[in-house]
């Protein structure tokens, strides 16, 4: 099956879908959206990728859409593409209007979604870790909704690979650890877990949540704390989490080793429980 596209009800092959030239989300960035994994045929956390589709939504005021809908429009696509492991991107924008920083009331939202097959990560990569670099953050204040305003990310995840490492982690002003460029960032001390508490400052990653519960489970402490630079180069261990990274254990962070300088035994007990529950 080819990758498709979805455009307002109509699903057809992702080179034959065209958006309007005046979408708001093209034009301002005023859309939200995410991406959801599928694990032999199973979308995983479909309801949490949805709560926070409807959160994103109304923290940029879109008008509500039935859930039901749009979990019919990902169910119709996900059964049509007969994909195992699919990686969905479902994308909402305010809509289509001429070219204005304000919106007219009757606005109509704009629902698109692609879906492709997910390419799964070099293990090799997996199993020796990444290097990441430090990256001061200049995002927006409102880092908790999930719009497609991510050119800072895209901006720093680049600087990071023109500096041959995998992937960069925000550093706010004052020196606090806030998270990776399309992942939420986890460090280990004293065997427990500790990770950026949900602010405005960081998106309230799923796979983080499901990290947290999982950890618990297996008995590993799990607290939500500030963390600060300094503090990054006396971790046991670090590792980023996200729907496509999954838990990615970091090597090595400005190019000095973290722990043993490779992925730890905590999350690599982590990263099996979060397959074994995906799958
Ligand atoms: N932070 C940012 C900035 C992200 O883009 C992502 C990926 N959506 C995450 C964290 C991780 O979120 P999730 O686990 O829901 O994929």
């Amino acid at each position: 099956m080819p990758e498709l596209a979805y455009l307002n009800g109509v699903i057809r092959p992702i080179n034959e879908t065209y958006v309007p030239i005046e979408d708001r989300g093209y034009q301002f960035g005023d859309a939200v959206y995410e991406f959801i994994a599928s694990y032999n045929g199973k979308l995983f956390c479909l309801q949490e990728h949805l709560d926070r589709l409807e959160k994103s939504m109304e923290g940029l005021s879109f008008p509500k859409v039935d859930r039901k809908f749009i979990q019919n429009a990902i169910d119709e696509l996900f059964e049509k593409a007969g994909m195992a492991r699919a990686g969905l991107y479902i994308q909402i924008s305010r809509g289509v209007a001429p070219r204005d920083h304000a919106w007219a009331k009757d606005i109509k939202l704009q629902i698109i979604m692609t879906i492709k097959n997910v390419i799964e990560l070099d293990s090799k990569i997996r199993d020796q870790g990444i290097d990441i670099i430090t990256v001061q953050d200049e995002r927006w204040s409102n880092c908790d909704i999930k719009t497609v305003q991510i050119l800072f990310n895209a901006m720093a995840k680049q600087k990071a690979k023109d500096q041959g490492a995998f992937d960069a982690i925000f550093i706010s002003k004052d020196g606090i650890v806030r998270e990776g460029t399309s992942s939420n960032f986890f460090l280990v001390k004293d065997g427990g877990l500790i990770t950026h508490p949900l602010t405005k400052n960081i998106l309230p990653g799923i796979t983080r949540m499901v990290v947290m519960d999982l950890a618990r489970n297996l008995g590993i402490k799990a607290e939500e704390k500030f963390l600060s630079k300094t503090d990054l180069f006396s971790a046991e261990e670090a590792f980023l989490t996200g729907t496509v990274t999954e838990i990615l254990g970091i090597k090595t962070i400005d190019g000095v080793p973290i722990g043993k300088g490779k992925p730890g035994e905590i999350t690599q007990k982590l990263y099996r429980a979060l397959r074994e529950k995906a799958e």
